[in-house]
């Protein structure tokens, strides 16, 4: 199926072998993780062996270098695996995450040790990636976090709560923001990459939370106290302590594109199938798509994507020269975020009293649509963010 009101048009970016990899992550997703999605809603979270699978075929961790067990490509790669996972309608696997973000951060920051430890694992679907910054008391605000780290001689020991994290009741491989020095604000805080172990003292695992969407990937709170993580652990090595904000900092711009990824690919879904229903359903004798007010919903909705893609396209191509700033890519998931949440729902209101019932894709989608607006940092601190540079 094609996108109307997309024909035709290509990313700037776009080269063959990505039209291979679309083709294979296509293939693997509908057709061996999306005939599982009713037990995997069901179950709460995405099957291990799902990763595996994916790790089999080179799809995860497609940006990280070949000599770790990536696939030695780069950004767009990682950005025509989500869109295709989203295409599919395949929500279980937490790849943004764990391919978008995890890898990342050990790619950029992680010592010579730290990425031939991890990177491999993650790369083969091994180990499961999640990233531990919200906690209960407060997300928005990361320079005000209380999770601690205190040094006692060759470790740490980590008291402290995390909640929302994605990926966390699966997870093996966390990287986790804490304060190291409690007196500084943003200067005290550092990433620890923390091996999970079930049996591990001062380490537990909290619900698998309830979500109004999403229902496939798992979304948890996590539990340390006295959690003894050794000093080695810290992200970049013992030298980088307390750069953790600016680590994070550095990152965030690209786990923003990663989402207006996912959000630009639930807007072409959505169009599509809107389409394809009014195209089929009658009402007065006659297709939905024969009355006006469907095409013009269609039309606005056509062209909404097709300008998010545009732009969601020229922060791909910054961020590939290493030229995507802040600013840029807060508006990037505000704006495409944002699209995505009305497009979702306009296309939903063609579907009528279906569009309301889960047996149809569009009414999960509505659902989903909603925490893109929330999370990577709230649509209200993208605004925050954009305005410091008006
Ligand atoms: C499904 C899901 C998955 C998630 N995955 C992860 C994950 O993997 N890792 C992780 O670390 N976190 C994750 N999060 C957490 C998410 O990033 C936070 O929920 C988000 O950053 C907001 O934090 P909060 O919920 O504490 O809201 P709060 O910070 O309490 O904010 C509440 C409201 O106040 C507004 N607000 C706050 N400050 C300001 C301000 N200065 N000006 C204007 N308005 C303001 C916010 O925009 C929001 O509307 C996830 C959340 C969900 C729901």
């Amino acid at each position: 199926m094609s996108t109307p009101g997309l024909d035709g048009y290509a990313e700037p970016w776009r080269k063959p072998e990505h039209d291979d990899l679309a083709e294979m992550a296509r293939t693997f997703f509908l057709k061996e993780v999306v005939p599982h999605a009713a037990r995997l809603e069901q179950q709460g979270h995405p099957d291990r062996e799902h990763y595996r699978k994916a790790g089999e075929l080179g799809l995860l961790g497609l940006s990280i270098p070949e000599e770790y067990g990536g696939g030695g490509g780069d950004f767009t790669h990682e950005a025509v695996m989500l869109h295709e996972q989203q295409l599919a309608g395949e929500g279980s696997l937490g790849l943004a995450v764990h391919s978008g973000i995890v890898t990342g951060y050990l790619n950029a920051y992680g010592t010579e040790e730290q990425k031939r430890r991890w990177l491999p694992k993650l790369c083969s679907g091994e180990l499961i990636g999640a990233i531990a910054m919200t906690e209960p008391d407060g997300g928005s605000d990361v320079q005000a976090i209380r999770t601690r780290a205190v040094r006692t001689g060759e470790d740490f020991l980590v008291t402290g709560s995390k909640t929302f994290i994605t990926n966390g009741y699966l997870a093996d491989l966390l990287v986790l923001a804490v304060k190291t020095d409690q007196s500084a604000k943003a200067h005290g805080i550092s990433l620890l990459v923390c091996e999970l172990d079930e049996d591990a003292p001062g380490f537990r695992r909290g619900r698998n939370l309830e979500k109004i969407g999403l229902h496939a990937n798992d979304t948890a709170e996590l539990f340390f106290d006295e959690f003894r993580v050794p000093a080695a652990n810290l992200l970049g090595g013992v030298e980088a302590e307390n750069t953790g904000f600016y680590q994070l900092m550095q990152q965030l711009p690209q786990e923003r594109l990663v989402i207006g990824v996912g959000a630009v690919a639930a807007m072409q879904r959505a169009v599509e199938l809107a389409t394809a229903y009014a195209k089929e359903r009658t009402a007065f004798g006659k297709p939905l798509v024969g009355h006006q007010n469907t095409r013009m919903v269609l039309a606005e909705c056509a062209t909404r994507t097709r300008a998010s893609r545009v732009f969601l396209d020229d922060c791909i191509v910054r961020h590939h020269r290493g030229e995507l700033d802040v600013a840029t890519a807060a508006m990037a998931k505000l704006y495409l975020t944002e699209g995505q949440c009305e497009v979702v729902d306009r296309c939903l209101q063609i579907f009528g009293g279906y569009g309301y019932t889960t047996e149809y894709p569009i009414a999960r989608m509505y659902a989903d649509a909603r925490v893109q607006k929330i999370y990577g940092g709230t649509n209200e601190i993208m605004k925050e963010l954009i305005a410091r540079v008006l």
